[in-house]
């Protein structure tokens, strides 16, 4: 039976044969790898990669599809089928403590949250590639100083080197998609590029700071950090956040444990 697209779980499948060829490739599993594989929907990438003989867990939260694979893999032994929200999910747990990679045709609507949610586990993953809509990928590979460097960018690159690979386009898909896709990849850092001993000080100044883009870090980090303090450690409390690199957030975080 033929199935239609769910809007509400971003489900545009990949039917470009070149393009699942090329994610293949790039990501080519062996089969000692356990690789999770967020929203596998009809397997388009699946079967080849599972064809390595690689462990593979699906986590799908379409009830339908997640029966489908049941039936489609039940013959792989090195394939499980974990029925489930991504954004809930211990990725962890479902790789028993294991190393992982992690790879997905991401749903686009809540891509940024499961890539917040997926860097949770970045000291046990190895490496994930992520097919995503262009313009989120422009933003992990951002630089400071430019339109797309934020949050997103800064978190990310905390805790992992980001290499755009390759752009997809809309034709690759079905249903067609408004917006060209890229395809990425994220290799954790085995030891961060710079230095933070509270990361989740580092992670609520990055935040507070990039809520209000437009404002000044003096006023954005008011209830955080002494406009005095940031001026001794070198930054300029009338700067605003996208001109600030990882070692002065890293220099934020301090200020912010020192208070
Ligand atoms: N991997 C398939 C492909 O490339 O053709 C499907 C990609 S489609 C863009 C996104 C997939 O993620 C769909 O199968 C959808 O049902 C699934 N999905 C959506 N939200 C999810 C969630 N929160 N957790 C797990 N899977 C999800």
């Amino acid at each position: 039976m033929q199935h239609r697209a769910r809007k509400r779980f971003g489900q545009n499948f990949l039917i470009d044969r070149d393009v699942i060829a090329r994610i293949v490739e790039t990501v080519s599993p062996l089969p000692e790898d356990l690789l999770i594989e967020i929203g596998p929907g009809q397997a388009a990438m699946t079967h080849p990669l599972a064809d390595s003989g690689a462990e593979m867990v699906l986590l799908e939260i379409d009830r339908d599809l997640a029966a489908r694979l049941r039936t489609d893999f039940a013959a792989y032994p090195n394939v499980s089928i974990h029925e489930g929200d991504a954004l809930k999910e211990d990725l962890g747990a479902l790789a028993g403590n294991r190393p992982f990679r992690l790879l997905g045709n991401l749903p686009y609507n809540i891509s940024t949250p499961l890539l917040f949610h997926a860097l949770q586990w970045s000291d046990h993953i190895r490496d994930m590639h992520f097919m995503l809509q262009q313009e989120v990928v422009q933003r992990l590979a951002a630089v400071p100083g430019s339109k797309a460097w934020g949050r997103l960018s800064i978190m990310c690159q905390y805790r992992c080197a980001v290499a755009p690979l390759f752009d997809v386009p809309p034709t690759a898909f079905s249903p067609v998609p408004r917006v060209t896709s890229s395809v990425v990849r994220l290799v954790p850092h085995a030891s961060p590029p710079v230095q933070v001993d509270d990361p989740a000080g580092f992670e609520r100044v990055v935040k507070q700071a990039f809520s209000q883009r437009r404002k000044t870090l003096r006023n954005s980090l008011r209830s955080l950090v002494d406009a005095a303090a940031m001026e001794a450690a070198g930054i300029d409390p009338g700067a605003r956040p996208e001109t600030l690199g990882l070692g002065e957030f890293a220099v934020l975080s301090r200020l912010l444990a020192e208070q």
